[in-house]
């Protein structure tokens, strides 16, 4: 059985994670195992609706076989097991996961639109690609749902069971894991030092800490019971970092399969046939310089044979810019980013730079072959004129040199400060490794 859920926070406070615990717990309760580690799935990042990282859990369910590895301390420790043996006795137990998102989903407020979604069979898969690409509506997840034989509920408008039913459709290839730890009512406090120290000891982990930028990254920035998330390529490397992190105290744990720092929301797009809502990767030639504009914020145009798109590195990108503002006409690259509907710019979250262009510049003006001086500008495209004997030469005549660029063809990427959920650091290019669909 597998269980999504979506949409049960607000910006004041919750946090779908917080409720995937309670609902482990309630689980547990019934006499069922978790199978695997819980999901934390991350859709649609430009979805103009979501509180802040547009992220939906999905949890398998059952009678579980083979070994059981920890997953959490949700009021006692929590364990998976590893597959699944039998289905179980789930009747009954709906209603009783309903009324858990009831008691705890902030229902109150504005745009909290929660969805739980129970069902035997997964929903297809592309359910879960058009919800990380594109924008969805209920009544289609609706119709899929159907199709499955899920039952489902919705509160408020309902929205959230397009999250819930696409996290459900989530098959992991490749996948990181996130362990979050819950303040509840605490106070949110780590200890810098010990995130650093942890951040050089757990290579397996990444994005812990911006060292350029003093940024401590696992701390979330809204005011939810996280107490702070550790990302990493494997269960065993994030639960020990956690031990290595001083901080307020840890109420609760969950340790999370993710979709996370896998470029999963990227889509291959023309220059020209890039839509608001997505997030691309595109490959064109620089047709428009660099500018800074106001804010610090600075744009180039790239083109294909498909048409132009404007791209941005936003003043949050920091250094990144510096990289950008070297651009120059005639350099080929690949731009990856989200993609906004006013203004219509991919938003830059990394850059593969595949050809610079040979610029060259004036180091000399030609020298007179008959007075051996310094021939003078005839003026802008004139050429050459010696300002004694009256010698003209060509344009091509100076003596040009080429520039220096400061760029190397290959990868650049946001510091860590700006790193988005789904984008794949640099250091796991390569890493990844797509599993067989085997769900
Ligand atoms: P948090 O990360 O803290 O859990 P959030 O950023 O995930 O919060 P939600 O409150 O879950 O934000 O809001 C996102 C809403 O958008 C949910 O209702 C979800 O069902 C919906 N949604 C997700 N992906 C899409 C999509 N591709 N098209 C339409 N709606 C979507």
């Amino acid at each position: 059985m597998w269980l999504g859920v979506d949409d049960t926070d607000s910006r004041e406070g919750m946090c779908t994670t917080h409720l995937a615990g309670d609902l482990i717990a309630a689980i547990n309760h019934a006499g069922l195992d978790v199978i695997g580690y819980p999901r934390l799935v991350r859709l649609n990042p430009t979805v103009p609706w979501k509180t802040r990282g547009n992220g939906a859990i999905a949890i398998q369910f059952g009678r579980g076989g083979g070994g059981r590895h920890l997953i959490g301390q949700v009021e006692g420790e929590r364990y998976g097991r590893e597959r699944l043996r039998a289905h179980g006795d789930t009747g009954g137990l709906f209603p009783q996961l309903v009324e858990v998102v009831r008691r705890r989903a902030r229902l109150d407020t504005p745009g909290t639109n929660p969805g739980l979604v129970m069902s035997r069979v997964k929903p297809p898969v592309a359910l879960y690609r058009r919800a990380v690409h594109h924008i969805m509506d209920r009544e289609e997840v609706a119709a899929v749902l159907e199709d499955a034989g899920a039952v489902y509920r919705g509160f408020n408008d309902g929205r959230g069971i397009i999250g819930a039913a696409a996290a459900l459709a989530w098959r992991p290839g490749d996948a990181t894991y996130e362990v979050i730890t819950y303040r509840n009512g605490g106070r949110r406090w780590v200890d810098e030092e010990s995130v650093r120290h942890m951040d050089r000891r757990c290579p397996d982990t990444f994005d812990n800490y911006d060292y350029l930028h003093r940024h401590v990254k696992i701390l979330p920035a809204s005011p939810c019971p996280v107490l702070y998330g550790i990302r990493g390529e494997s269960p065993e490397g994030v639960r020990e970092a956690m031990h290595q992190v001083a901080s307020s105290p840890v109420r609760r744990w969950l340790l999370f399969q993710t979709n996370q720092a896998t470029d999963a929301h990227l889509e291959k797009t023309g220059a020209g046939e890039v839509r608001p809502f997505s997030s691309v990767a595109v490959t064109g030639t620089v047709s428009r310089e660099p500018r800074t504009i106001r804010g610090g914020h600075v744009l180039f145009e790239i083109r294909d044979a498909t048409g132009g798109v404007d791209c941005a590195a936003y003043e949050p990108t920091k250094e990144f810019r510096d990289v950008v503002r070297r651009l120059r006409r005639g350099d080929v690259v690949t731009v990856c980013g989200g993609v906004r509907e006013e203004p219509l710019t991919v938003n830059l979250e990394k850059m593969f730079i595949r050809r610079l262009a040979k610029i060259r510049e004036k180091r000399e003006n030609p020298v007179c072959p008959d007075c051996g001086k310094h021939m003078k500008s005839a003026g802008g495209g004139q050429g050459y004129r010696c300002a004694r004997c009256g010698r003209r030469a060509g344009e091509e005549a100076a003596r040009m040199v080429p520039v220096e660029r400061g760029l190397h063809c290959g990868w650049y990427e946001v510091p860590v400060v700006a790193r988005r959920h789904l984008a794949k650091p640099l250091r796991r290019m390569g890493v990844e490794a797509p599993a067989p669909d085997t769900e």
